[in-house]
């Protein structure tokens, strides 16, 4: 493995024959920083190319990693909630995470499996893969699920608390695109007030599903 500031996605990335199918099964072979050894396998974005609307989250978690597929868990399914009731259709959006293996601690081999919080430089290494599903998917608008996502394609001094709810529009990725931040679905699950919590990403949600219109 190369040292931690050459990890990078990018050769593993096609450069030719692009669609999702073929960035996916590439992202499969992925090896661009070590969060691979551990995980079950690579858990590339899912959803239409021609989706109007794209969620960046911030890594897969357990079910995820088990399942290979995004926001199959219960993040995921409250967050498909959220999205119906805001006024998108889940079908309509493409989900993905900022990075694509999932990290965790684990004391011990049989206990549960512990999210970690992917570095900015594990972030930024994936950052390729993210990139080459923009150019595909071309969306109208990304909305920005947390912290780690927000400092992936917006810096990292993107606080989500400063700027959730409003419409940002920056370039990412060599593209100039339209962005709603906003806090990832898991800090709903965790927060005191959930149903408070709940209400914001709704919230934040609607302004998303306002500049889709
Ligand atoms: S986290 Fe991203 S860069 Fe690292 S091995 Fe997985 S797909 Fe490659």
């Amino acid at each position: 493995m190369t040292p931690e500031d050459d990890y990078t996605a990018q050769p593993f990335v096609p450069k030719r024959g692009r669609s999702l199918t073929a960035l996916r099964d590439a992202a499969a072979g992925c090896r661009g920083c070590p969060l691979h050894r551990d995980a079950t396998q690579t858990v590339f974005g899912a959803g239409k190319a021609s989706a109007r609307v794209m969620l960046v989250g911030e890594q897969p978690g357990d079910q995820e990693d088990r399942q290979g597929r995004p926001f199959v868990g219960p993040a995921g399914k409250l967050l498909d909630r959220a999205l119906a009731e805001a006024g998108i259709d889940p079908a309509d959006a493409y989900v993905t995470n900022a990075v694509k293996h999932f990290k965790f601690t684990q004391a011990e081999p049989r206990k549960r499996r512990i999210h970690k919080a992917p570095t900015l430089r594990e972030a930024t290494a994936c950052g390729p893969w993210l990139a080459a599903e923009l150019a595909l998917v071309e969306p109208e608008l990304i909305v920005v699920l947390g912290a780690t996502a927000g400092k992936a394609l917006l810096g990292s001094s993107f606080r989500v608390t400063q700027v959730r709810g409003t419409v940002l529009e920056e370039e990412i990725h060599g593209r100039p695109e339209r962005l709603v931040p906003t806090v990832h679905p898991s800090a709903v699950l965790r927060a005191d007030d959930r149903e408070g919590a709940y209400r914001g990403l709704v919230s934040d949600l609607e302004v998303a599903a306002g500049a889709l219109t």
